[in-house]
């Protein structure tokens, strides 16, 4: 899967890629992230990116010429999706990363300053997306954060599929509590039945878990799963966290 990531700090995206389990996607070449800086686009002789808005008002708008020009020197296939960072785009989730995980190339499109002269959403086609409801100086974090979340969906670049099958959000619920050693710390247990070796056990227990964690913490996200649910174990466990909890 390859990134193309529009931005003026290429550097912010390089550093980012570089630690960890993105760092070892990269290099095993299951992910492919490439940083493009329009201002080496520009035809403007100080190397201008930017100018005041029309209409007038504070801050700089990014300028169409470069983010067009850099944007018509990637290569696209009809599987590319060109996304532009902003605080007014479709909230970034779990669905829209997993869907994005199944394509082969993504164009990120970062702003800074004031924004975007808006004929470059319009140039691009681009899908507005937005990290959550605030705003930060640059789309640079918000990118990084659909690269790091997309790329943990593919399988390979995890150390175990597995253990992003089960994280929050990937069945519409939040993940059960995790321990690890040693068996008690400072007078604090791991819940025995994690300890048996009991694998169906464990797996009801934790199931259990997993509901009363979104029961308390994300009533939403709870009340979504029951509307829905229509497996025999989990309508009983279900039923018995409402009791218990109620
Ligand atoms: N003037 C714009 C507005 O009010 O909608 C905000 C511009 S913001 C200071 C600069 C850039 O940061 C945006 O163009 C966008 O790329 C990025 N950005 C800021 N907040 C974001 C968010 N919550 N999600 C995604 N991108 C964001």
């Amino acid at each position: 899967m390859k990134f193309d990531v529009l931005t003026l700090f290429p550097e912010m995206i390089n550093q980012a890629c570089s630690h960890s389990i993105i760092a070892r996607g990269i290099e095993s070449g299951l992910i492919c992230v490439n940083a493009i800086n329009p201002r080496d686009f520009t035809k403007d002789k100080h190397k201008k990116v930017d100018d005041t808005p029309y209409g007038g008002g504070a801050g700089m708008v990014l300028m169409c010429q470069p983010y067009f020009d850099c944007f018509d020197s990637i290569e696209k296939n009809s599987d590319t999706e060109v996304i532009i960072l902003s605080p007014q785009g479709k909230t970034f989730d779990q669905k829209m990363s997993t869907e994005l995980s199944k394509k082969s190339h993504v164009i990120l499109i970062c702003g800074h300053y004031e924004g975007f002269d808006e004929r470059i959403k319009i140039y691009t086609k681009a899908k507005e997306v937005s990290i959550g409801d605030f705003v930060l100086t640059g789309g640079e974090l918000p990118a990084m954060c659909i690269i790091d979340s997309v790329c943990r969906n593919i399988d390979g670049v995890l150390g175990k599929i597995d253990s992003a099958h089960f994280d929050s959000f990937s069945d519409g619920l939040l993940e059960h509590p995790q321990y690890t050693k040693p068996r008690v710390y400072n007078g604090l247990k791991v819940p025995e039945v994690l300890l048996n070796g009991n694998h169906q056990e464990i797996a009801l227990w934790r199931r259990k878990q997993q509901l009363i964690t979104t029961y308390l913490k994300r009533r939403d996200l709870f009340d979504k799963f029951a509307a829905i649910c229509n497996d025999k174990t989990d309508l009983k466990l279900l039923n018995e966290v409402i009791s218990e909890f109620k």
